[in-house]
């Protein structure tokens, strides 16, 4: 699917809450994103990156060079997510996103969550996720209600190019 990248509105929208999760259609966006997410190489991606504006992302950890301890888990499909609690511990890392191409930045998040979303099947799931799922939370979370990364950054200086970035996660690996 195309990605909708920075500028388009719908990544300003706030997207809306999705009634009815047997509807064809949203299993067959889900299906699709989670198609995009494993091209992409990606660990998730929100309906409103490709011009959806449904609450709906796909939550996709795997290892990578910077977490290699990352879970590895299946696509999970979450819709209508809210987050309940978060922890008062924020840590910086750095954060990337098919719609900002080219660019990292350094992102504060909470490092653990707590949650509730249902399941493409819909069931209604109340979950802690903690270190990088709930940073991956967040950010798709974000998508959801007209935030990128970029507006989370403390400051201009914690920006990377995407190449630049390369070079510093070999290096530390
Ligand atoms: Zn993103």
């Amino acid at each position: 699917m195309e990605i909708a990248q920075l500028g388009n509105p719908v990544l300003r929208s706030i997207a809306v809450p999705i009634s009815n999760v047997w509807e064809r259609r949203v299993q067959k966006l889900t299906d699709d994103l989670i198609a995009t997410a494993m091209e992409t190489n990606g660990v998730g991606i929100a309906a409103p990156q490709v011009a959806q504006s449904d609450r709906l992302f796909i939550l996709a950890s795997r290892p990578n060079l910077r977490y290699p301890k990352a879970p590895k888990m299946e696509p999970e499909a979450i819709i209508n997510p809210k987050i309940i609690a978060r922890s008062d511990e924020v840590v910086k890392d750095w954060e990337g996103c098919l719609s900002v191409p080219g660019i990292r930045g350094l992102v504060p998040r909470s490092s653990t969550i707590e949650v509730e979303y249902t399941s493409r099947d819909g069931k209604l799931h109340r979950q802690e996720f903690a270190d990088f799922v709930a940073r991956i939370f967040q950010h798709e979370y974000d998508h959801l209600e007209g935030i990128v990364f970029l507006d989370r950054v403390e400051t201009t200086r914690d920006l990377m190019s995407e190449d630049e970035y390369q070079k510093m996660v070999i290096v530390s690996c």
